[in-house]
């Protein structure tokens, strides 16, 4: 592939891990990486690629229209990667809104700007909490599954895909959408669950888990998710949906106890010890 990946939030988690590498698989490409350096960014997750010239960051609002119309019309990019997102749940429950801003809000002024100044392909990183809950060993929910949001963030991450296919449908966007399941490595801030565990294990203090912990997500590590999400971008075809998923299920709480087994040996300390601080606490 060649020319400007516009790739959002790619100071966060899943973002950071794509850019580079986007920067290691498409030689001649480059990158620029529009984020509004919420509390979820991390600079130094990219700080190494500070001069590397085929890569820009810009700060910038995916829902300042302005703002993002400035970014299209001075780097007029080939193909845009919209990670950006507000997306802790917890946070999203306590107050939608910023939820609705960025991830709604903030999808359908790409799109625009995608219409205004036409793209190769516009890739819509959502997520599989638009299926909603799957039971323990229940099979993994299709791409056309129906949509059961359970969360104001998994609800305002459908709303986005559905707008993505709209304008895909309507107005010829490109677009493709990803559906990745739960990420795991290096640079997830610590409130999401394996790194808030990891540091409360350390620190010594208690670890929670909602409610009886059989809650059950299916994980990826986010390089291979990073690798992945390279090829939607590459051969996904237009219009379509891709999950992006390990196959790997695990309770919650089989999770919490596995890192206590990991951190106890890492430390040489007693895992039961670790594993007598899990405590439930009542679930969102
Ligand atoms: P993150 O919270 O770690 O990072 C989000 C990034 O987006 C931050 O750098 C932040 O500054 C930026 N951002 C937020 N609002 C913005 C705005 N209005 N304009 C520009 N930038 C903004 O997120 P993550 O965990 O890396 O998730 C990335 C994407 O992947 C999200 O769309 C999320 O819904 C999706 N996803 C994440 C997971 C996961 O396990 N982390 C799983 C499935 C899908």
């Amino acid at each position: 592939m060649k020319g400007t990946i516009l790739v959002t939030g790619g100071l966060g988690f899943i973002g950071s891990h794509f850019v580079r590498h986007a920067l290691g698989r498409w030689q001649e490409c480059r990158v620029v990486n529009l984020d509004k350096l919420t509390y979820a960014a991390n600079p130094e997750n990219l700080a190494d690629l500070e001069g590397e010239p085929r890569y820009t960051l810009v700060r910038c609002d995916i829902a300042d229209r302005e703002a993002v119309e400035r970014v299209f019309c001075d780097f007029a990019p080939e193909l845009v990667v919209n990670f950006a997102a507000e997306s802790h749940v917890d946070r999203s429950i306590l107050d939608a809104q910023p939820f609705v801003r960025t991830n709604v809000q903030g999808t359908h002024t790409l799109l625009e700007a995608a219409r205004a100044h036409p793209v190769a392909r516009f890739l819509q990183i959502s997520t599989d909490e638009v299926y909603g809950d799957i039971p323990f060993g229940a099979p993994p929910a299709e791409e056309d599954a129906p949509l059961r949001p359970s969360s104001p963030y998994s609800a305002t991450k459908a709303a986005a895909d559905l707008l993505c296919l709209a304008y895909a449908r309507t107005y010829r966007i490109p677009v493709v959408i990803a559906r990745p399941c739960n990420n795991y490595g290096p640079n997830q801030f610590p409130e999401k669950l394996i790194p808030l565990m990891i540091r409360n294990a350390l620190a010594g203090e208690i670890l929670p888990v909602y409610g009886d912990g059989e809650q059950v997500r299916d994980w990826i590590y986010v390089e291979e998710a990073a690798e992945a999400i390279g090829l939607v971008l590459e051969r996904g075809q237009i219009g379509a949906v891709y999950n992006v998923s390990a196959g790997d299920e695990r309770r919650n709480r089989e999770v919490v106890e596995l890192l206590c087994r990991i951190i106890a040996a890492e430390i040489g300390a007693d895992p039961s010890e670790l594993r007598s601080r899990i405590r439930s606490v009542p679930d969102r």
